[in-house]
């Protein structure tokens, strides 16, 4: 299982949720991995704790890992997240932009500055830190690779979540456009696709059992998924399994991309 053996990675926003499990699941393939927090370490102490039991499991790995302060939607802070990581390690190979945020309101009413906001992190954020690692990645031999932490809804429209949808079908042509602009670099940029997730940003759901109950009821495979799950699948994108891969998408969603309304075919009056 050591895919990532000798391979330095930032995960941003890995103090919870998604970020956390692929800090841990990187950790688990023998990756060193830097674990991004947004204001204090406090916030990343369960995760370095996961990290290093996933260490002790990865027997001779000598893996190593940091916590490394960054509000990703910020340029100084990105700068400097990057050069403490390489400054560190000499070397980054994979960035996996996973921070992200989402906030609540009919579009009409929504404060512009709460759009700015998500878009800030989500999109901004995103590009920040990926241009920081193409530098990296370009100034010496060897390439690397970017995952992003997109979302079924870069194609599934989120009415109330405007600025949400809107980041994350930004974060699908990122990702596509920078795989085209560098993919005769040695550098591979992909995305996943979650669906819905028990994770914090789903606090509205996740522990209330009726409410749980309506979200599972439209996922084709019948629950949500767990953060373990997704961060499987940006294990193998990171990996030389997904050495020929570069500017796609996989959702992990149990389904929610398939048009669920379409299991019975109504519209043939079936
Ligand atoms: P989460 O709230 O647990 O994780 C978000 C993380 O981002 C937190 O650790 C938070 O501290 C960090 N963060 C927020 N703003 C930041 C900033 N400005 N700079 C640095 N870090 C910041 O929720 P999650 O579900 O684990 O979300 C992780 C990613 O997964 C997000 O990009 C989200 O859009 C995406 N996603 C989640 C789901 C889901 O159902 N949970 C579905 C699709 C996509």
């Amino acid at each position: 299982m050591k895919r990532l053996e000798g391979k330095n990675a930032l995960v941003t926003g890995s103090s919870t949720g998604i970020g956390q499990a692929i800090a841990v699941r990187f950790a688990q393939e023998g990756a060193n991995v830097a674990i991004n927090y947004l204001k204090t370490p406090d916030e990343a102490e369960a995760t370095e704790t996961l990290v290093h039991e996933a260490f002790r499991t990865v027997r001779q790995c000598g893996c190593k890992d940091m916590l490394v302060q960054a509000d990703v939607s910020k340029e100084d802070q990105v700068k400097k997240m990057f050069s403490e990581v390489i400054g560190k390690w000499g070397r980054l190979d994979i960035l996996v932009n996973n921070a992200g945020i989402q906030k609540a309101g009919a579009s009409h009413e929504t404060a512009l500055e709460d759009f700015d906001r998500v878009l800030a992190v989500n999109l901004r954020g995103a590009y920040l830190c990926s241009r920081e690692a193409i530098r990296h990645f370009l100034s010496r031999e060897g390439g690397g690779t970017i995952i992003n932490n997109s979302s079924v809804h870069q194609t599934i429209p989120k009415p109330k979540y405007l600025s949400y949808a809107i980041s994350k079908s930004g974060m699908a042509n990122l990702t596509r456009t920078l795989a085209l602009e560098y993919a005769d670099k040695g550098i591979r940029i992909n995305a996943v696709g979650p669906g819905a997730i028990v994770t914090p940003i789903n606090r509205a759901w996740i522990d209330e059992p009726d409410q749980r109950k309506e979200v599972e009821a439209h996922i084709p495979m019948g629950r949500a998924g767990t953060a373990e799950e997704v961060a499987a699948v940006f294990a193998f994108l990171a990996s030389r399994d997904a050495s020929y891969i570069t500017g796609q998408t996989i959702y992990a969603c149990g389904g929610l991309t398939l048009y669920p309304d379409f299991r019975r075919a109504w519209s043939s009056g079936e």
